[in-house]
C-alpha cells in the first residue's frame, strides 16, 4: 500500500512525499525520513523497503504530533530526547497496532 500523500495533525495538514528537488535531497541527508516544519512537508527516503518507510511515515508523524505539544518549543528536549523518544517508540507503537486490530478498530472508531 502506498503511503498516504497528506496526513494532518489538529490543524496541520503535511504533505508526505519523496524529495523533489537538489535541496530536498540535500535536506533528507541519509535519514529515513525528514519533516519541514516551516513548509509542512515530510520527506521520505526513495531507497528503503516497504517496513522501513512505514516505520519512517509513523516516525515523521510522531515528530509532527510532538511539534503540537508544549514540547514542541522545548529546544532542550528536541536536543537531548526527540530523537530518542520517537526512534525508540514508533516500532513498538506500530507492533501494538498490528498486534491488535481491534485496538486500532476501537480507537479508530
Ligand atoms: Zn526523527
Amino acid at each position: 500500500m502506498a503511503f498516504p500523500r497528506k496526513v494532518k495533525v489538529l490543524n496541520t495538514t503535511y504533505t508526505v512525499s519523496w524529495p523533489e528537488t537538489p535541496e530536498e535531497e540535500a535536506f533528507i541527508e541519509t535519514s529515513w525520513g525528514k519533516t519541514q516544519f516551516p513548509t509542512q512537508r515530510i520527506l521520505l527516503h526513495r531507497k528503503q523497503l516497504d517496513d522501513q518507510l512505514c516505520e519512517s511515515v509513523l516516525h515523521e508523524v510522531i515528530h509532527t504530533c510532538l511539534f503540537q505539544t508544549t514540547l514542541g518549543t522545548d529546544q532542550e528536549f528536541a536536543d537531548k530526547y526527540e530523537e530518542q523518544l520517537v526512534y525508540s517508540l514508533t516500532p513498538i507503537l506500530l507492533r501494538v497496532l498490528r498486534d491488535n486490530p481491534k485496538l486500532a478498530e476501537y480507537l479508530l472508531s
